[in-house]
């Protein structure tokens, strides 16, 4: 064929099959890919097995188990105080990924503006690109990456028909604190914008602070999709599995393509994640986990020349290579993973072009052993 119209002529393969492929051909330490180098819980894993054999086999309900959807409205309403009805406003999803993709898919029309907050995570553009929006990036400033207020409220106008999030923030670790949520929902209240909050890293965050989900404020949740990720909570990124909330209007519309999307997803895995869920513990103490994770890989590279701000969430840790070169980030993430054998995320692919800052993302959802040599690199590196 070579009259191939693309819908995405623009896009190429993404930076994590990019460098990990590259870290596998150098076989490098690969800090890159947030993904957890240790297995799952064991009675997890037992859990599915138990489904397989209890044959939950068949379809699940288009939605989901209705047993995990009551699991998760009671979760949500715990943690956050905002009751979701099982029935009506909770999805299971293929992957937090799914439910982005699904819910610009149903709200995003041709002309449609969609802002982001850039560095911003990288599936978000190509779906709304997708269904004809106009990306309207906002960029996150200075060193900290910190919202620049005036100019996401001067962003939203009368096109805009959806406001993506991320928090805790993939790739800068960076937390909303109540003072952001509240001057977010200033800037909201009386708009018609839908807004889509990706949470996936809601349990990951650390020094005691919580996660503010948008699901605590009653105007943000009145126009909000909320997605979570079962990938990032237990230890399951292979498995493809989240959720999604929303208020009923807006979940029937998600439905109208969710069914004839996936309709469904692996009915084994509710099983198992819904009695898993049961015991709270699991989702509770995963902030002070990883949060043990960071400090030790950063005790680790203590006497490093790269910079540190400790991340907030998530478990990403940038690091400043101010001291260390001039490169821009791609040519230093490619340099390390070819002379050093370590392999990081440049996150200039997550910004827009004026961005000019020297920053390395690093996965610390990883072993010791794997931390240790990554730290001994890192150290090496002058
Ligand atoms: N959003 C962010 C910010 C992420 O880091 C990820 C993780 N890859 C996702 C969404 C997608 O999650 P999932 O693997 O559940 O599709
Ligand atoms: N969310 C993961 C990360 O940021 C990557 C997932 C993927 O490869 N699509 O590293």
């Amino acid at each position: 064929m070579d009259n191939i119209i693309s819908k995405l002529p623009n896009v190429g393969t993404t930076i994590f099959t990019t460098i990990g492929q590259l870290a596998l051909q150098h076989n490098a330490v690969n800090l890159s890919q947030g993904f957890p180098n240790f297995p799952p819980d064991p009675a997890l894993l037992h859990l599915v097995d138990e489904a397989l054999q209890l044959d939950y086999n068949q379809y699940a309900p288009m939605q989901g188990s209705k047993a995990l959807r009551e699991t998760l409205s009671e979760k949500t309403e715990q943690l956050y105080g905002k009751y979701y009805h099982p029935d009506t406003e909770i999805t299971i999803t293929s992957g937090a990924t799914q439910a982005i993709f699904t819910t610009i898919a149903a709200f995003v029309n041709p002309g449609d503006e969609v802002i982001i907050l850039r560095p911003a995570y990288d599936c978000y553009e190509p779906a709304i690109e997708l269904f004809g929006g106009k990306v309207v990036p906002v960029d996150l400033v200075g060193k900290d990456f910190e919202v620049d207020w005036e100019a996401l409220k001067s962003a939203v106008g009368a096109n805009t028909r959806m406001l993506i999030i991320n928090n805790p923030h993939n790739p800068t670790g960076k937390l909303w604190a109540e003072a952001d949520m509240q001057k977010f929902q200033e800037i909201l209240s009386g708009t018609n914008v839908i807004l889509l909050s990706d949470e996936v890293y809601e349990h990951i965050v650390f020094d005691g602070k919580p996660h503010l989900s948008v699901s605590k404020y009653l105007d943000l949740a009145s126009r909000s999709f909320i997605t979570s990720s079962f990938g990032k909570t237990f230890h399951i990124t292979g498995w493809k599995i989240g959720y999604v909330v929303a208020p009923k209007e807006l979940m029937k519309e998600f439905h109208k393509v969710h069914q004839y999307n996936v309709f469904s997803v692996f009915r084994p895995a509710q099983y198992a994640l819904n009695q898993y869920l049961k015991n709270h513990d699991h989702y509770l103490e995963l902030g002070s986990f990883y949060q043990q994770k960071r400090d030790y890989f950063l005790e680790a590279i203590k006497t490093s020349k790269f910079t540190v701000k400790p991340s907030g969430g998530t478990y990403f840790q940038l690091l400043g290579y101010d001291q260390i070169s001039e490169e821009n980030d791609m040519e230093l993430a490619l340099r390390l993973i070819k002379e050093y054998q370590l392999a990081s995320i440049p996150i200039s692919v997550f910004c827009g072009p004026s961005y000019n800052q020297r920053y390395l993302r690093f996965c610390f959802g990883k072993t010791e052993e794997v931390l240790d040599k990554a730290a001994e690199i890192l150290i090496r590196i002058q």
